[in-house]
């Protein structure tokens, strides 16, 4: 029996509470991985030795696998069958999203406030960060070297934004925030501030004894819920879905397709990076040796050759799925004239002939059989000529590993928003389409 057309509205429902779990690429992970073993995958350490066994193709068969490292997961499915050489069909993706993160030295303040000391993370809209009500969250690193992850998910701090009748200019000239002197967080009142306060705090939280925590990745994230907006609730309003949304589809795709025992003639992977936001060049990011390494480790474990890694490799797809523009009602010339995509009209396919995006011909060929498939529409995106292109993993994927690579993604509006907005029906309609281009 086929997997396709499996996700409806209820697959939206899953997302917000992904998107209210997940306020760091740490948890997004942890949730993706919990998704996962339900499913019957299991966790594969790096450092351990890679055998039949280890990378899901003993003699017993198929079963699913992943690795985690930092906020990134790289999870495959050895179906029946599969040789050293079958290729892959990979679901790309990424887990961070801009937002506001705690400097070594955070504990700061100034006139009767205690402040968090905070760096931009990414090219957030700097501007919706303000007047919300954020909680704090990330991975704390303990003396032992272990990490555990702490979500303070209440409202603990704000980056209060000045009254009007102390900037009258900002009607008319538009609001400039400085990013060092304007976005640094309150979080409550005190002259007596002391270096360490924050950890401490945390350590508090997280029933740690003082002193244990010894390194530290910690965000911002607005505490509002994600939620339906609009006359008949057609939209989501939610932090994160750039790109938390592919992330949550890709999972549930991936998790599908294993489950449905569907005979494949490759080995589905989900691959989520994290630090696209700056640039994806890290040990988890989509510019290092993630990928191709746990690829090349099931290759070599399977009994493979560098040939067969080779033959894999070269009949390999990726699907680089990330989140791209809706046309907007009050800016709508800033769109290609011809290209409008529209929020709930089915996912959408990125062009760049610059190569921002990694789609061509061929690409849109592999994408369009999987919408075809999954019953499921689906648009195209490219930039007004006269508008930068933004860009995501899928042409660094291409590049890096040699892997034809197809970029596309669910439109919305407000990218980089610490609350962004798209249709209710998109990310199950990009869930289907997935499924049908894993399952293919
Ligand atoms: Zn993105």
């Amino acid at each position: 029996m086929s997997a396709s057309t499996r996700f409806d509205r209820g697959h939206t429902d899953d997302l917000m509470s992904f998107l209210a779990a997940s306020p760091s690429p740490y948890h997004a992970v942890a949730n993706a991985a919990a998704r996962l073993e339900k499913a019957g995958f299991r966790q594969v350490a790096e450092t351990d030795a890679w055998d039949a066994e280890t990378s899901a193709a003993s003699a017993a068969g198929s079963g699913g696998r992943f690795v985690l490292r930092g906020g990134a997961i790289v999870a495959w499915y050895v179906p029946e069958g599969a040789g050293a050489h079958t290729p892959f069909r990979i679901v790309g993706a990424h887990t961070d999203s801009p937002n506001l993160r705690v400097k070594p030295l955070p504990d700061t303040g100034a006139h009767g406030w205690r402040q968090v000391a905070v760096e931009i993370y990414g090219g957030p809209l700097l501007n919706s960060w303000l007047d919300r009500d954020l909680g704090l969250a990330g991975r704390l690193t303990l003396r032992n070297g272990s990490t555990r992850l702490v979500n303070i998910d209440r409202p603990l701090l704000r980056v209060p934004q000045l009254a009007i009748h102390l900037d009258r200019s900002v009607t008319a000239e538009g609001l400039k925030l400085d990013k060092q002197r304007h976005m640094q967080p309150i979080w409550g009142l005190g002259d007596d501030v002391r270096d360490g306060d924050l950890i401490a705090f945390l350590e508090e939280e997280s029933g740690l004894p003082s002193g244990e925590v010894t390194g530290w990745d910690l965000m911002t994230h607005s505490v509002e819920a994600p939620a339906f907006l609009g006359r008949d609730r057609e939209l989501l309003a939610g932090p994160r879905m750039d790109n938390l949304l592919s992330v949550h589809a890709g999972t549930a795709a991936l998790a599908a397709v294993a489950a449905s025992g569907t005979a494949l003639p490759h080995i589905p992977v989900l691959a989520a990076f994290d630090h696209e936001e700056n640039g994806s060049q890290s040990d988890s990011g989509a510019d290092g040796p993630l990928l191709g390494g746990v690829l090349e480790r099931s290759v070599f474990a399977r009994g493979g050759s560098y040939e067969d890694r080779a033959r894999a490799f070269a009949g390999t797809i990726c699907l680089s799925s990330d989140t791209g523009h809706a046309v907007h009602p009050n800016y709508a010339e800033r769109h290609d004239p011809t290209h409008h995509p529209r929020v709930d009209g089915g996912p959408i396919l990125k062009v760049n002939v610059n190569n921002r995006y990694a789609t061509d011909g061929s690409g849109r060929a592999v994408f369009a059989a999987a919408c075809e498939k999954a019953g499921v529409p689906f648009q195209s995106f490219v930039s007004n000529n006269s508008m930068p292109c933004g860009t995501t993993i899928g042409p660094i994927t291409a590049a890096r590993h040699g892997i034809r690579t197809v970029d596309i993604g669910v439109a919305i509006l407000s990218m980089h928003s610490a609350r962004e907005l798209c249709g209710a029906n998109d990310p199950h309609m990009l869930a289907n389409a997935l499924v049908a281009f894993l399952e293919n």
